[in-house]
Formats: C-alpha cells, sequence, structure tokens
C-alpha cells in the first residue's frame, strides 16, 4: 500500500527553530487542524507532548478530544463545547456557543471571520451576561506570507483591539492573552503577542516571498508507493487512461499503488526521481523502471508549484487510509 513517512527528526528540527523565532516553546501553539496538515493528528501530537508543547489549536471538537489529554490549551476554531476553548466567530455565536471558556476572533480586515474591533465592549457584555469567560482575542492576517503594506494595517488594527481591550477587561474579571501570528508573520517579525499559532512552518513546508530568505525549514512528510507490477513495453504502445504516454523505444515500467485516490494530483507530471508515465488512475501509477519502493515526493512545495496550488491543500488532501509510519 501507498504509505506516509513522518521524519521526527525534521519535525524536532521545525520545533526548535519555531520556538527560537517565539522566544520559547511557551510561546508556540501548534496548529493541528485537519488531521495535523495531513500529517495525521494522532502521531504528531504526541511527538510535540514529548517535545514539550503545551498549546494546541484544532479545528473542531472531535480533533480537541482526541488530544485532550496531551495539551494544557486546546483551542477548538470552529464548534463549541462545555469542556474547551472555543473561538467565537460573531456575536450571534456568542449568544448560543456551548463553551464556558472563549476567545474572541476580531476582524481586523481579513473579513472572513470575527467581529468588528468596535464591538468588542459589546462583545464582554454579552459574555459576562451569559456567564462565559473570555480568555483570549485573536485575528488572522491575510497576507502575512508576501511583502506588502498588508501586514503592517492589519497590525495596527490589532494593536487597538488589544489596547481597547485590556482597558475594559479587568471591569469583567477578564484577563485574556493575545495572538495573531501564523507561521509566515512569525518567520517574518519574530513574536509580537503573548504566543503564535503554527501550522505549515512545524510541517516544514513554509512558503513566502523570497525577500524574506530561506527559512531553514525541513519538510516533514514524504509519500511513498510500492510496487504493483513490472511490464516490457513495446516502441509505439500506449499506456493507461487515453493512451496519452507512447513508448519511444521498447522499455521497463512498473505501476505503484498510489493514485488520486490517495491524493496525488492528477496534474502531477513528476515524481521524486522520474516522470510520471501517461495518466494517473484513482488507484495507481505509472513510472519507468522496476524498483520496489519509489517516493512520489519529499516536499509538497514541489508537487504544489507543478500542480498551481499551494502545498497546504497537497498535504491535506492526503486521505487519513494511508498509512503513516514515523522514521
Ligand atoms: C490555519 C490557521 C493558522 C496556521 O496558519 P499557518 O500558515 O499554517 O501557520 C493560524 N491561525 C488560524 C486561525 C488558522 O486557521
Amino acid at each position: 500500500m501507498a504509505y506516509i513517512k513522518i521524519d521526527k527528526e525534521a519535525l524536532y528540527h521545525n520545533l526548535q527553530k519555531s520556538a527560537l523565532k517565539a522566544g520559547s516553546i511557551d510561546k508556540i501553539a501548534a496548529v493541528l487542524k485537519d488531521n495535523a496538515y495531513g500529517h495525521s493528528i494522532g502521531i504528531v501530537a504526541p511527538l510535540l507532548k514529548e517535545f514539550g508543547i503545551s498549546k494546541a489549536v484544532v479545528r473542531d471538537v472531535k480533533e480537541a478530544e482526541k488530544i485532550r489529554s496531551l495539551f494544557d490549551y486546546i483551542l477548538v476554531l470552529n464548534g463549541s463545547h462545555p469542556d474547551f476553548i472555543c473561538a467565537v466567530n460573531s456575536l450571534q455565536e456568542l449568544e448560543k456557543t456551548a463553551a464556558k471558556r472563549v476567545e474572541i476572533k476580531v476582524d481586523t480586515g481579513m473579513h472572513r471571520n470575527g467581529i468588528d474591533a468596535d464591538e468588542v465592549g459589546k462583545a464582554f457584555d454579552m459574555a459576562a451576561k451569559r456567564g462565559l469567560e473570555v480568555v483570549g482575542l485573536f485575528t488572522h492576517y491575510r497576507s502575512a506570507d508576501v511583502l506588502s503594506s498588508e501586514l503592517f494595517w492589519q497590525k495596527k488594527a490589532f494593536e487597538r483591539v488589544k489596547k481597547i481591550a485590556c482597558e475594559i477587561a479587568p471591569g469583567y474579571g477578564f484577563s485574556p492573552h493575545f495572538h495573531s501570528q501564523n507561521s509566515a508573520a512569525l518567520f517574518r517579525e519574530g513574536l509580537e503577542d503573548d504566543f503564535a499559532r503554527v501550522g505549515i512552518a512545524l510541517y516544514g513546508a513554509l512558503e513566502m516571498d523570497e525577500v524574506f530568505g530561506d527559512s531553514g525549514l525541513k519538510p516533514v512528510l514524504s509519500l511513498w508507493a510500492e510496487k504493483i507490477a513490472t511490464r516490457g513495453l513495446k516502441k509505439g504502445q500506449r499506456v493507461g487512461y487515453g493512451g496519452e504516454y507512447e513508448a519511444k523505444e521498447d522499455m521497463v515500467i512498473s505501476t505503484y499503488d498510489a493514485g488520486y485516490a490517495d491524493g496525488v494530483f492528477r496534474s502531477l507530471k513528476r515524481a521524486e526521481t522520474e516522470d510520471i508515465i501517461g495518466r494517473i488512475s484513482m488507484d495507481n501509477l505509472c513510472l519507468k523502471g522496476d524498483k520496489r519502493n519509489v517516493c512520489i515526493f519529499k516536499d509538497a512545495r514541489d508537487v504544489a508549484k507543478q500542480c498551481h496550488t499551494i502545498a497546504y491543500e497537497v498535504l491535506v488532501k492526503l486521505p487519513s487510509h494511508l498509512k503513516r509510519v514515523i522514521i
């Protein structure tokens, strides 16, 4: 079966780099949403715990339940449950959340989620009326990975929110923490708030404008496939759906057990060391030669470039049915 290798040494290297940027490992909230960006939350979470990470961010309550015993702090981005700290993305959500401890998402310019910067007072009022504790306020930057003035003005907006929140919080008995930075913002600027929410950097697939230099991170995940069959191909024979590939000479090819059902993008043209022959099928693909095991990719960023997308998409499309092994 196609399988995934998780490189523990690379993960710890990236954690070290991130901790250096943030000042200490306490200042990193590891983002484990969407099955730890396809790496497997069940594998990555214990490794982070072993390294000393105490904070985690997940997508939903189901993910939070999987890791509840491992971290002191778990933030659920979307969903609500009395046992977990849950992000509140609008005033309406604050009205009906089942959480007891909440973090208020503030919109500082991305206009995706979050309350208006001017509604912080109203949110505190509503939370206090419902007996909820506001443990934090946070925001998200829309363009931290590109060089422009975007990050600058969004940061200014969040500074204003922090100032207002600090002034009024004591009146409600709240002492909220603040966080705003994702991987790109942290690697670009160093830590600006109480901690950073670090995702893609931990997995070693951070992509930023070249001006910011090489972050020195190492890809954690690689995708591998095993041989199904080998055959000799005569000159002129065509391979796979549509017969797209034609042998220019007699050659040996093999099929491998990874296809687009395993998260290999159909538009991928080159695996780690070989060109892909013909179209990628649901459950297999063809390569020249007869190696027993082949690497499909070692760095999701290479795939992203070939397939006109981002490393995040390449990683999270890797299905949970693939076996993950730690190396
Ligand atoms: C996914 C996510 C992050 C992590 O972003 P990276 O670019 O992977 O570091 C941080 N904060 C929020 C709200 C997110 O949804």
